[in-house]
């Protein structure tokens, strides 16, 4: 075993003598009480240490003891609703050891090492396995944990069990006298293998409409929302961990309040999934590493809770893992650095920033799984990023968006206008509109990717007819421009706005989201119609139909929407025929 004795302590960051023979990564324990820590340098036999925890009142001299192990995550049946720190540590059991306080030194394993599983087997004895194949499942609260053989292993099933085991006991034996428990470990820097990446042709539903509709993310696909303070990041993440249509949610609160984090925590538990109808917080995993904790753990929150994503991915499930927010994590990467004393690049990050951004993005995917029978798994990232003062020219946002294929920009004057989601339509991307059109049309919405086009070229429109208007006054303006302002208006407020809070409206299915966008489009041609037989505009915009449009939000039933075409298309036609 390496020991060493610490030589300079300078805030998260110490120095350790006498560390030769260490590796990079490897999990260290530091001074009398034992601080966790991680190698994350080494020269000569000098080790630099980010410490996880609080280092005040940590002397010179202490002792550092190498554990000799890279920081990994326990992976096994028990994580479902868990809520950890950066590091893995059940934040509850912690809390309850050490009081309010997290007391330090505290080694806490992620799962339960005392509950039994009931384990039932899929393979006999004989069968040849490999890494990834599963050889049984069990059930976690309503989902069917697939207890898999850990990558790299490849051998004959000598015996197999059936029965109730903690994630310790052996479950299966092979040939080459392996045991295999329920549990496995992984190092957290490390991406879990798979087979290969699969194209990104899956819409991830989320039943946000600006979202799903507009700026649509897939699948393994990655997603960015950047924005000031305020402009509704949190609301969003949680809005989407709500409501993704994945069997499994990775909740990251990385170093933001911790109020907002406590709003997860209680709202969760409380909130059902609208597709299975059972508690959300039983898909949830949710890693807290508030800007009240350390700092060294936040920047290994992120890859703790990509390594439980691709775990459950593995299964052949789809995750769907939020970072709020990724800037929080750089700002901790910065922190780091500067102990360190690195050159500095770009405002103080380090040059290393872009290449950690892209490996963590990288991670997510849709991909064929390990193992023989084909299974079909995916994480997608969601990362908020909170630029200081809103302003997107800041290293984490420029960086981000070289990787991230959709790009949702929050607007500060929309949310200051209580537009929500504050996504500004004109600066807002997603690089996946030709891959999931395919996808769309055998969802039944074969016409997706032209409605959504007219929409765009029509907003796009309002912001040139804006500037006219500014300048010269509305009434400048011919009427079939008016017109578009008009509707145009209805896209944004009828359309894009959507409640986070509303009983109905804070879930659109993708259904009831192309009825919506279809009807106003189709009133928009209604009215171009009438008006070209000489109805004017303002008689057709007094009709009282118009008004139900905006209450369309509100509606359960896709019938009544679809109706509303059938109305105005009678009333308008009433309003031609009085000419
Ligand atoms: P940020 O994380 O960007 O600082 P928040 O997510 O906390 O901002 O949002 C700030 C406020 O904006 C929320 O408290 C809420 O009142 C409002 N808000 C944001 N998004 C929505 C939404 N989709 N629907 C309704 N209100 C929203
Ligand atoms: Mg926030």
């Amino acid at each position: 075993m390496i020991i060493g004795g610490i030589s300079r302590i300078s805030g998260p960051v110490v120095l350790s003598e006498g560390m030769r023979g260490s590796r990079m990564y490897d999990i260290v324990k530091v001074g009398e009480q034992k601080l966790n820590g991680e190698i994350i340098r080494l020269d000569g036999d000098q080790a630099v240490i980010q410490v996880y925890e609080d280092t005040s009142g940590l002397q010179v001299g202490e002792k550092v003891t190498n554990t000799g192990l890279p920081l990994s995550v326990e992976l096994g049946p028990g994580l479902l609703s868990s809520i950890y720190d950066g590091i893995q540590r059940p934040l509850p059991l912690l809390a309850e050891k050490s009081g309010s306080f997290i007391s330090r030194g505290v080694t806490l394993p992620g799962l339960s090492h005392e509950t039994k599983w009931e384990f039932k087997p899929q393979v006999k004895k004989g069968d040849h396995v490999s890494g990834g194949d599963v050889i049984g499942t069990v059930t976690e609260y309503h989902l069917e944990h697939r207890i898999m053989i850990p990558p790299f292993v490849s051998a004959t099933v000598e015996d197999i069990f059936s029965g109730n085991f903690t994630i310790d006991e052996p479950v299966c034996t092979l040939d080459n006298s392996v045991q295999i428990p329920m549990l496995q470990t992984w190092p957290v820097r490390k991406g879990r293998p798979y087979q290969r990446k699969m194209d990104p042709d899956t819409l991830l539903v989320t039943g946000q409409r600006v979202f799903d509709t507009l700026f649509p993310v897939t699948k393994g696909g990655t997603a960015m929302i950047p924005g000031g303070f305020g402009t509704g990041k949190t609301v969003a993440e949680q809005t989407l961990a709500k409501w993704s249509d994945t069997q499994i949610v990775v909740y990251i609160g990385c170093g933001e309040r911790g109020n907002e984090m406590t709003d997860v925590l209680t709202e969760f538990p409380e909130l059902l999934d609208p597709r299975t109808k059972r508690p959300l917080i039983q898909r949830t995993i949710l890693i807290a590493n508030t800007s009240n904790m350390p700092v060294a753990a936040r920047e290994a929150s992120i890859y703790t809770g990509i390594t439980l994503a691709e775990y459950y991915r593995d299964m052949g499930y789809d995750v769907a893992l939020m970072a709020d927010s990724t800037s929080r994590w750089g700002e901790a990467l910065r922190e780091v650095s500067g102990r360190l004393e690195e050159m500095p690049g770009e405002e103080g990050y380090p040059a290393y920033l872009a290449t950690r951004l892209a490996a963590f993005y990288e991670r997510a995917g849709r991909v064929v799984c390990l193992g023989s029978d084909e299974r079909k798994g995916s994480v997608t990232v969601v990362g908020a990023v909170s630029p200081p003062g809103g302003d997107f020219s800041e290293p984490i946002t420029q960086n981000t968006l070289r990787i991230a294929g959709t790009f949702w920009a929050l607007d500060t004057n929309l949310a200051y206008r209580r537009h929500f989601p504050s996504v500004n339509w004109i600066k807002s991307y997603s690089l996946y509109l030709d891959q999931i059109k395919e996808w769309f049309a055998t969802s039944g919405f074969s016409d997706w990717k032209d409605l959504r086009a007219r929409a765009m070229y029509l907003l796009q429109k309002e912001v040139e007819l804006q500037e006219i208007v500014q300048l010269v006054g509305p009434d400048a303006l011919p009427e079939s421009e008016k017109a578009i302002l008009e509707i145009t208006r209805m896209i944004r407020e009828d359309f894009l706005q959507q409640s986070a809070y509303h009983e109905v409206d804070s879930f659109c299915s993708l259904e009831k989201q192309y009825w919506m966008l279809r009807v106003i489009l189709s009133f928009y041609d209604r009215l171009d119609l009438a008006m070209g037989k000489g109805v004017p505009l303002a008689k057709l915009l007094k009709l009282p139909v118009k008004t139900e449009i905006g209450r369309m939000k509100e509606l359960t039933d896709i019938d009544k929407i679809k109706d509303l075409i059938t109305q105005f298309d009678g009333a308008i036609g009433k309003l031609e025929a009085e000419r």
